[in-house]
């Protein structure tokens, strides 16, 4: 090498942008180890704050598959929200299609520029963000970014706007990765997981739980009479009364909790962190709801009733994910025989 090539501000430049790489490979191996959209969001979100020294940053993605518009993700960092107000985008609105049409970051006033309007963006302008980082993969936009002040400097520059880019790529993709998963793990008609991802998560649960002697539960339910039910209102009608248990058992617990379509009119519930005591309360809670909310359908007043089964697991007893399960639906079977619309434990 010669002196011209080794000039020291030359040199500290290269030295920041294979340390910046590094980071980059570093934030990728991170936001792939994880297809929890939760935690995938709050990764992305203080990646960015870290790497970009801001303090306030927020996450528009969508929120189910059929969703045709960006909600604001409730992880955001920093800004202060109405909770009144709504700040869901459409993906139909000009700003999104030039996002689409010319992939960069913009600032409110170069998208009033461009446009002549906010392109239907008005909705961000109480948040002030001092950036917008449109989120792309396969040519789709698939999430949008907005971030606040840096707390050091004025203005992004052109080198930070491209370094957002590159996160931005690597947080569409493993976005994209997590709303597949979502898709192919979740029951199109209840919304909630499907047999098999419950069963994966009811594994990982156990491992924890043997390990951190924290309690795990387990409950299985099942419609009571449904055969019946159908006869009598049809078809279409116990699909609607289906999806209102499916909803009552969503409402009613925790975003740490697994619910799952277990088969066609029976549902299961994983409750990491819950002894049978809690889970007892948690059940019968379950049972009332389901028992008393009755469902409006073409004029005629729907209500049924579940019946439930709650098996804790035990390392001793339960070596497998199958013993857990079984347990819960023999404790079931007994709230059949004794009558319905009950909640029994497994000894
Ligand atoms: P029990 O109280 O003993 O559980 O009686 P049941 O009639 O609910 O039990 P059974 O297992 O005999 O019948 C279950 C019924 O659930 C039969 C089936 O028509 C109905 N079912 C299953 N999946 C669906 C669905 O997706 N939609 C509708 N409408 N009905 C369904
Ligand atoms: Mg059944
Ligand atoms: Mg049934």
């Amino acid at each position: 090498m010669n002196e011209a090539e080794t000039n020291p501000a030359q040199l500290e430049d290269y030295e920041k942008q294979i340390f910046d790489l590094k980071q980059l490979l570093e934030i990728s191996k991170s936001l792939n180890s994880t297809l929890d959209y939760m935690i995938l969001i709050d990764s992305i979100l203080y990646t960015i704050m870290g790497q970009m020294k801001v303090l306030k940053a927020a996450l528009y993605a969508k929120r189910g598959i059929d969703s045709s518009a960006f909600s604001l993700h409730r992880n955001y960092k920093g800004f202060e929200l109405e909770h009144n107000v709504d700040y869901t985008l459409d993906e139909s609105l000009p700003a999104m299609k030039l996002f689409s049409r010319e992939y960069r970051c913009y600032t409110l006033d170069e998208i009033q520029q461009i446009l002549g309007n906010l392109g239907g963006l008005d909705k961000l302008v109480p948040l002030e963000p001092t950036l917008i980082v449109p989120l792309k993969t396969k040519g789709v936009i698939n999430g949008i970014i907005i971030l606040g002040d840096q707390i050091m400097s004025e203005d992004f520059s052109a080198y930070e706007k491209e370094y957002l880019l590159n996160i931005a790529t690597l947080a569409a993709i493993a976005i994209n990765n997590a709303f597949l998963f979502e898709m192919t793990t979740t029951d199109m008609m209840t919304k909630l997981r499907m047999k098999h991802y419950f069963y994966t998560a009811l594994i990982e649960r156990m491992e924890q739980s043997s390990l951190s002697g924290k309690p795990l539960c387990v409950v299985m339910m099942d419609i009571d009479h449904f055969k019946l039910f159908n006869d009598t209102y049809g078809h279409s009608c116990g699909d609607v009364v289906l999806k209102q248990v499916a909803k009552l058992i969503q409402l009613n617990t925790r975003p740490t909790d697994t619910a799952a379509r277990y088969g066609g009119e029976e549902f299961c519930l994983l409750l990491p962190d819950t002894a049978i005591e809690a889970a007892k309360v948690i059940a019968e809670r379950l049972r009332l709801n389901v028992a008393t909310t009755i469902t409006d359908y073409e004029n005629t007043k729907l209500s049924v009733t579940i019946s439930l089964g709650i098996a804790c697991f035990s390392p001793e007893m339960d070596h497998s994910a199958k013993s857990v399960i079984d347990r819960a639906d023999k404790a079931l079977y007994q709230s059949k025989q004794n009558g319905r619309n009950r909640v029994s434990i497994s000894a």
